[in-house]
């Protein structure tokens, strides 16, 4: 049997297994007693739904993994590769014809065009199938899942916009960069890697540059937060940290859902803290203010650019072992697909790379988390109340009804930030170090 084969197979069912087991054991995890931090802060009510809406979260995943990769095996098994690269090179060829670029088909010389065009159509076709296939999940997630709970706010207008907007952003901007990519294999073959790295720096530099202002304004407004009470407290702070106010944004994210959020997005002098809302009618004027401070610290303790030169030197390393792959038969025929190509190569090579992916994410995760910590610490000391930050995370922990008590193997495998239990123990010690200074 195919080596090839083998490592995707065990890594495809290896990942499956250790989502479902993170989940049962999850699930598991509930119903024990309310954490003592929460005590006096959300009553037993609210805990309960809490868990209740954690349990149906749960549950839905491991539906919805189990069913998308039982359909991946099976569409891996009888062929299905095989079946997409032969539909792209008809469907390809014909466009090519079509466009007037030279195929190369019988006379064998530059087919690079058509080649390109061949491999737009594969990524395409794949993605329109794994589009189909999770597009129920999503309907479902939104209009039954987060509506049987009070959170959904989307109408059924905005979810269509929403993908119609992501798939328009998908052609004009991923289309390009797939198409600059293939061109660069095509042309340099295993050498490629350090120009398409290159590439897909700038692409994603400009993208985390521009987003703030170009791409999330197409799903949310954004409007400077008003005159106000609120505004002078925040104001003052924000000056004090010498950050600019014209940074601060108050987000519709009640457009979509009930849920309260803030964030900090963006690189240089596009960075951008947005505020839900939501989170303005929940939280007091301080715990605004801890919050904002909470965004502040991952702005001034530079988050977005060290996280984005970790994940620049991640895909270097993924591009590099690429080009060891990119024209191995071997990997071809793991996946039924005789005719070896720029395109397939890719998408069988990040496959292949599926373990790697799973530890340098779980790696990212434990970066993510600890910045979290970090910019925690931050806002407690610059706004010397680690206690009122805390009184907004527990707020927003009941409004949000987050799980208290995930497991950890679930915090390893999905949790971009650390369990609240855990954030508000570490601003506890803070508060003991503080007054006993
Ligand atoms: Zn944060």
């Amino acid at each position: 049997m195919n080596i090839y084969l083998i490592i995707v197979l065990a890594a495809i069912i290896g990942g499956w297994m250790l989502q479902t087991t993170g989940a049962v054991l999850g699930l598991g995890r509930l119903g024990a007693k309310l954490p003592a931090e929460f005590e006096g802060s959300m009553n037993e009510e609210c805990y309960a739904r809490s868990q209740k809406y954690a349990a149906a979260g749960m549950k839905l995943n491991i539906i919805q993994d189990t069913i998308s990769t039982g359909a991946f095996l099976g569409f891996l098994l009888l062929g299905g590769f095989g079946w997409a690269d032969a539909v792209s090179r008809g469907a390809g060829g014909r466009i090519a014809e079509w466009a007037g670029i030279a195929t190369s088909g019988t006379g064998g010389t530059s087919g690079t065009g058509s080649e390109i065009i061949i491999g737009l159509c594969f990524f395409a076709l794949l993605m329109l199938l794994s589009g189909v296939l999770s597009l129920p999940f999503s309907i479902w997630h939104t209009f039954v899942h987060e509506a049987r709970f009070g959170f959904n706010k989307t109408t059924p207008a905005t979810f269509v916009a929403d993908r119609i907007k992501g798939f328009l952003l998908t052609v004009i901007i991923g289309g390009p960069l797939a198409a600059g990519v293939l061109w660069l294999l095509l042309w340099l073959g295993a050498e490629a890697w350090l120009p398409v790295w290159g590439l897909v720096t700038v692409i994603s530099l400009l993208l985390t540059f521009l987003a703030p202002r170009y791409l999330l304004p197409l799903f949310n407004t954004f409007t400077p937060l008003p005159d106000g009470s609120l505004r002078n407290a925040i104001q003052v702070y924000v000056e004090r940290q010498g950050y600019r106010i014209s940074g601060l944004f108050a987000v519709d994210g009640s457009r979509r859902s009930a849920k309260v959020n803030a964030y900090f997005t963006g690189l240089g002098k596009e960075r951008r803290i947005a505020l839900f809302d939501t989170l303005m009618g929940k939280l007091d004027e301080e715990e605004v203010v801890a919050v904002v401070a909470h965004e502040v610290g991952h702005c001034k303790l530079g988050h977005v650019p060290v996280m984005m030169i970790i994940s620049v030197a991640r895909t270097g390393f993924m591009l590099w072992l690429l080009s060891f792959f990119l024209t191995e038969p071997q990997l071809f025929a793991a996946f039924g697909v005789h005719n070896v190509s720029a395109h397939a190569g890719l998408v069988f090579f990040s496959l292949l790379f599926t373990p790697v992916s799973l530890l340098t994410g779980m790696g990212f995760f434990v970066l993510t988390r600890r910045n979290e910590y970090a910019a925690d610490a931050f806002a407690a000391k610059t706004t010397g109340r680690p206690d009122v930050l805390r009184t907004a995370l527990r707020k927003l922990a009941s409004e949000n009804l987050s799980n208290l008590t995930p497991h950890p193997l679930q915090v390893a495998l999905h949790y971009t930030h650390p369990p609240l239990v855990q954030r508000l123990q570490a601003l506890e010690a803070m508060s003991i170090s503080v007054n006993s200074q």
